[in-house]
């Protein structure tokens, strides 16, 4: 049985002190849910307080956002794989549609990101999905293929195991606009299938798959019961407390 995890990607959004009001009311009416793997992705700059501040509970693990390949050194802008360890970060948000279109990303640099952060015990959150044109253009399956067999190229089976896998449609994304249950579990079940032939069924079984993409709580339950479905990445609406409370809540 997977356990489900649900993660909020601030992105660009929250200073210190909006994050530190968050936690107060979330961590409140969160209360002892533990059945739920629950998991908040600051930006790089509140990631020390919030994992102050996290570090008296165990309910809640700290993600960052992004980092990258490189051991410390001349890489100005950039954080590394020590420095988010050092703060108790678990897992890195890795692809994110936004870094691959605004950001240059390509799925060797994502590969490159995710080797290094297995490499230093971090669980990487690989971000995968299709544009409206190409699911428009029937290429879902090819484009979460590639995605999949480049950002995991050189991964072991055993490394691949530790790995969440976020599908979100980019259509979806910030726009309101959620798939059904029916075409995520469709796309959540091709993506086990192209995580089994690239690491085993054992290893396939074990990969939690998360859906990403305008998820609500209004949302939450009915995708969260697909079976493929072992959790949510969620943007917008993770950055009021209440709202992701209740997201966490309706998502067993
Ligand atoms: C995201 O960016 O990971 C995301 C799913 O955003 P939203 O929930 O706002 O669609």
């Amino acid at each position: 049985m997977r356990k489900k995890i649900i993660a909020a990607n601030w992105k660009m959004n929250k200073t210190v002190g909006e994050s530190m009001a968050f936690l107060d009311t979330f961590l409140l009416e969160l209360g002892d849910e533990r059945r739920v793997e629950v998991v908040i992705a600051p930006p790089f700059t509140a990631l020390a307080k919030v994992s102050e501040r996290l570090s008296a509970s165990d309910r809640v693990k700290l993600a960052a956002q992004n980092m990258h390949w490189e051991k410390p050194g001349a890489f100005t802008g950039e954080i590394s794989a020590e420095m988010l360890r050092e703060l108790f970060v678990r897992y890195v948000i890795l692809g994110h549609s936004e870094r691959r279109t605004l950001f240059g990303e390509t799925d060797e640099t994502v590969n490159r990101k995710t080797r290094a952060a297995l490499a230093a015990s971090l669980r990487p959150i690989l971000c995968v999905g299709e544009t409206l044109e190409e699911r428009d253009g029937g290429k879902v399956e090819s484009v979460l293929e590639r995605q999949l067999r480049l950002g995991l190229q050189g991964v072991s089976p055993e490394d691949m195991a530790e790995l969440v896998v976020a599908y979100e449609p980019v259509w979806a994304i910030g726009t309101g606009r959620t798939a059904s249950p029916a075409q995520a579990q469709e796309a959540h079940a091709f993506i086990r299938s192209q995580l089994a032939s690239l690491g085993g069924k054992t290893v396939a079984d074990k990969v939690r798959i998360q859906y990403g993409g305008s998820v609500k709580p209004g949302n939450a339950a009915e995708l969260m019961s697909q079976p493929d479905i072992d959790g949510a990445l969620v943007g917008g609406a993770s950055l009021d407390a209440r709202g992701f409370v209740e997201i966490v809540k309706n998502s067993n």
